[in-house]
């Protein structure tokens, strides 16, 4: 097998028309590799198809077309081992009300054929801090509780990789807290990570590699590292009191807009050049304000940013 846990190759997935609903395209081609070992980010707003690429995955949605390729294993060709290489907790709450979480999990390892002598329920248990509620229906359970109760179910059979989608979506700061370490920990033990999220910051912090996926289309795919530089930039707006002059002398990296409020936006990366030089050198052009600011960007100036620069190539 090469390095990569996961290796997809023009995924697409239309879903029928149903209903009053038309034909939705959800994924739209799809290349994607996720290296083994990394924890890796799966970002992009509502709608973007990410848990389609996931439950795709999981082998939940049928694709319409395409290669999947999971540890090794072709989807179509070998349908049990790639099943048996990925544990997916997914997005919504699908828990059975009658299940205890011991019952769950149980099942679950049944589900996957785990020999009653590999099963590792109070293991798993202890590590989603449910050993007290082991025996509580799972209708009894919190909205916290059930979703480490999801983490668990998706462990059970030992995967080498993990997919969470969007774990942290509306949960407390304790459970994150909780999700992350725990993420973490199975990470450093080599299990292959891969997490959808639409909050950058967390992203930023958890991942090694993210792909921005946008309309089905993958848009952006490298290393944090690279999409935070890519991030890097920062602008400055001042209302300007009176005239602006007309030789306005800029530093390098420095770019110059005029808004529709008549406000002038001047551009550059933080990396580059600090706020105070940008704000020198328009002072010493002899332009006068009435107001400062800063503006920095957040993950939707990046997508829109990307999806500019995508039109303009199109
Ligand atoms: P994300 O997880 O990024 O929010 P989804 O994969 O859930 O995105 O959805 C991608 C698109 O596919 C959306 O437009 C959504 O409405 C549509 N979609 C998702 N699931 C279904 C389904 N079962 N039937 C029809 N359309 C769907
Ligand atoms: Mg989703």
């Amino acid at each position: 097998m090469d390095s990569n846990a996961i290796q997809i190759r023009g995924l697409e997935k239309v879903y029928a028309a149903a209903g009053n609903h038309p034909e939705k395209v959800a994924l739209k081609g799809v290349d994607l590799d996720v290296p083994e070992g990394s924890i890796f980010g799966l970002l992009g707003p509502n709608g973007a198809g990410k848990s389609t690429l996931i439950n795709i995955l999981a082998g939940l949605v049928i694709k319409t077309a395409g290669k999947v390729t999971i540890w090794g294993f072709d989807q179509d060709v070998n349908p049990r081992q790639s099943r048996a290489s990925i544990g997916v907790m997914p997005q919504e709450l699908n828990l059975d009300p009658f299940f205890t979480p011991r019952a769950a999990l149980e099942v679950q390892a049944g589900l996957y054929g785990v020999p009653k002598s590999q099963r590792r329920t109070d293991e798993i248990l202890e590590m989603i801090g449910l050993t007290d509620k082991a025996e509580a229906y799972a209708r009894s359970l919190s909205g916290g509780m059930r979703r480490r109760l999801l983490l668990g179910k998706a462990l059970v059979h030992h995967p080498r990789i993990l997919v969470l989608d969007e774990p942290t979506a509306g949960v407390d700061i304790e459970l994150r807290n909780m999700l992350w370490q725990n993420v973490r920990r199975l990470n450093e033990e080599g299990m292959t990570i891969i997490l959808t999220t639409h909050y950058l910051e967390e992203a930023e912090q958890m991942c090694d590699e993210i792909a921005i996926i946008n309309h089905g289309e993958v848009i952006a795919r490298d290393t944090t590292a690279a999409l935070v530089g890519r991030m890097d930039g920062k602008t400055l707006v001042i209302h300007p009191d009176g005239d602006v002059p007309d030789d306005l002398h800029l530093p390098a990296g420095v770019t110059m807009e005029k808004r529709r409020d008549g406000a002038l936006a001047f551009s550059y990366r933080r990396g580059e050049i600090g706020t105070g030089a940008v704000l020198e050198a328009v002072r010493d052009a002899g332009l006068r304000m009435r107001d400062v600011a800063t503006e920095e960007p957040d993950l939707e100036d990046v997508f829109v940013a990307l999806t500019r620069s995508d039109d303009a190539a199109a």
